[in-house]
C-alpha cells in the first residue's frame, strides 16, 4: 500500500518504519526541515532495545510530495493539525483512507471541518516512541490501536486499513466506540502529563505523592460530568481504573510524558485539547470545571515562560 505518514515525529516515524518494515511503500511527510534532511541523508534511525539501525525511508516537506496515497496517517500534535491538513490538501484525493491516531478531544472536529467528505477514520493508540534528535526515535515496548469509521466509509476501506494495519504488527482493533477511547485517554493524559509536568517529575514519582489520587480524583470527576452531557458514556470509575493501571508499580514509566518534553524544548503543549477542552465545553454547558480550568492555565502559563515567540 501506498502510504503517507502527515506528521513524522516519534509516532510517525515509528508507525511509518514498521509499515515500510511489512512492504508499504512509505513517504514520511513532516514540516521540520533538519529531521527531514538527516533521514534522507543517513536514513531514519531506530533504537530498539539499545541497538541501532538506520532505515532507508524518503522524508519530504508536504509541497515537495506530489503522488497519490492509499492511506495518509495523520499524526501531528493536536494543535498543528490544522496547519498539516491545509498543506496536504493535494494528497487528499477520493481514493484516500486518512486515518488519525492523535491524541485529544477534538481532532475529530477540525478534520470535518477541513473536508467533511473525506473517507476518514480515527482512534488512539496505547503505542508509544521518543524522538530524540533530528532522524533518531527511540521504540519501547508494544501496544495496539483502537479506530472507528467516520461518516459514510467504505467496509472494504475499514478492511483494508485493519489489515494493513495488522500486517505491520501493530494490533489494530476496530471499534464500535471509538469516541469512548479517545475521551478515556485524553482523561488520562490530563491527569499524568499536566501532573508531571506542573511538578517537573518522571510517571513513576506520581506514586510518591499522597494528593496525586485527590487531584486526579477532581479532574476526572469534571471529565465524567462533561463526558455524560456530550453523551459520551466516560465514567469516573473507567476512567480512574484506567489511570491506576498506568501508575501501577510495574506500569509507572520512568520517562517523562510527552508534555513534560514539550515544555524542557521549549514548545506548545496540546493542553487545549485536554483538560483546556473540558473547561471550554464545560463553559458551554454551564458546568463547572474548577480544576481543568486551573490546570490549563497553570500549563499555558509553563508555555508563557519557555516558550521565546
Ligand atoms: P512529536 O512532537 O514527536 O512530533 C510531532 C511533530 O512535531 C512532528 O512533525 C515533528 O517533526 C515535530 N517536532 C518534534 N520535535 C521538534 C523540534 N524539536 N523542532 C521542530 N519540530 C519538531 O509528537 P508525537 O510524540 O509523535 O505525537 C504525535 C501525536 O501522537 C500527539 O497527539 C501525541 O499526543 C500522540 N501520542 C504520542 C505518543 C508518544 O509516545 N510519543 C503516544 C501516543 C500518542
Amino acid at each position: 500500500m501506498k502510504i503517507a505518514i502527515a506528521g513524522s515525529g516519534a509516532m510517525g516515524s515509528r508507525f511509518g518504519y514498521m509499515l515500510h518494515q511489512a512492504g508499504n511503500q512509505v513517504t514520511l511527510i513532516d514540516l521540520w526541515s533538519e529531521h527531514i534532511a538527516t533521514i534522507n541523508t543517513k536514513g531514519l534511525s531506530i533504537e530498539t532495545a539499545g541497538k541501532q539501525q538506520f532505515v532507508k525511508i524518503p522524508a519530504a516537506f508536504p509541497e515537495d510530495v506530489n503522488d497519490d496515497f492509499d492511506l495518509v496517517l495523520l499524526f501531528t500534535k493536536a494543535t498543528q493539525l490544522n496547519d498539516m491538513l491545509n498543506k496536504i490538501s493535494h494528497l487528499l484525493t477520493d481514493n484516500t483512507a486518512v486515518l488519525c491516531l492523535s491524541n485529544g478531544i477534538g481532532n475529530l472536529e477540525t478534520i470535518k471541518k477541513f473536508n467533511p467528505h473525506l473517507d476518514l477514520l480515527v482512534g488512539t493508540t496505547l503505542w508509544t516512541s521518543e524522538l530524540i534528535g533530528p532522524g533518531t526515535v527511540v521504540l519501547n515496548g508494544s501496544g495496539y490501536i483502537e479506530f472507528q469509521a467516520v461518516g459514510n466509509v467504505s467496509h472494504e476501506t475499514v478492511i483494508k486499513v485493519n489489515d494493513v494495519l495488522n500486517k505491520a504488527d501493530l494490533d489494530a482493533r476496530p471499534s464500535n466506540n471509538v469516541l469512548l477511547s479517545i475521551w478515556k485517554k485524553a482523561c488520562l493524559n490530563s491527569v499524568l502529563n499536566t501532573f508531571c509536568t506542573i511538578l517537573d517529575c518522571k510517571i513513576m514519582d506520581l506514586r510518591k505523592s499522597q494528593y496525586t489520587p485527590v487531584l486526579a480524583k477532581r479532574v476526572v470527576d469534571e471529565f465524567e460530568a462533561v463526558a455524560q452531557a456530550k453523551g459520551i458514556p466516560l465514567t469516573a470509575e473507567l476512567a480512574l481504573k484506567t489511570i491506576n493501571s498506568s501508575l501501577a508499580p510495574d506500569q509507572a514509566g520512568d520517562h517523562y510524558p510527552s508534555m513534560h518534553q514539550d515544555i524542557a524544548s521549549g514548545r506548545h503543549t496540546e493542553i487545549d485539547y485536554l483538560n483546556g477542552a473540558i473547561a471550554r465545553m464545560g463553559k458551554e454547558l454551564n458546568i463547572p470545571t474548577p480544576t481543568n480550568t486551573l490546570i490549563t492555565e497553570l500549563i499555558h502559563a509553563r508555555e508563557d515562560v519557555v516558550i521565546k515567540n
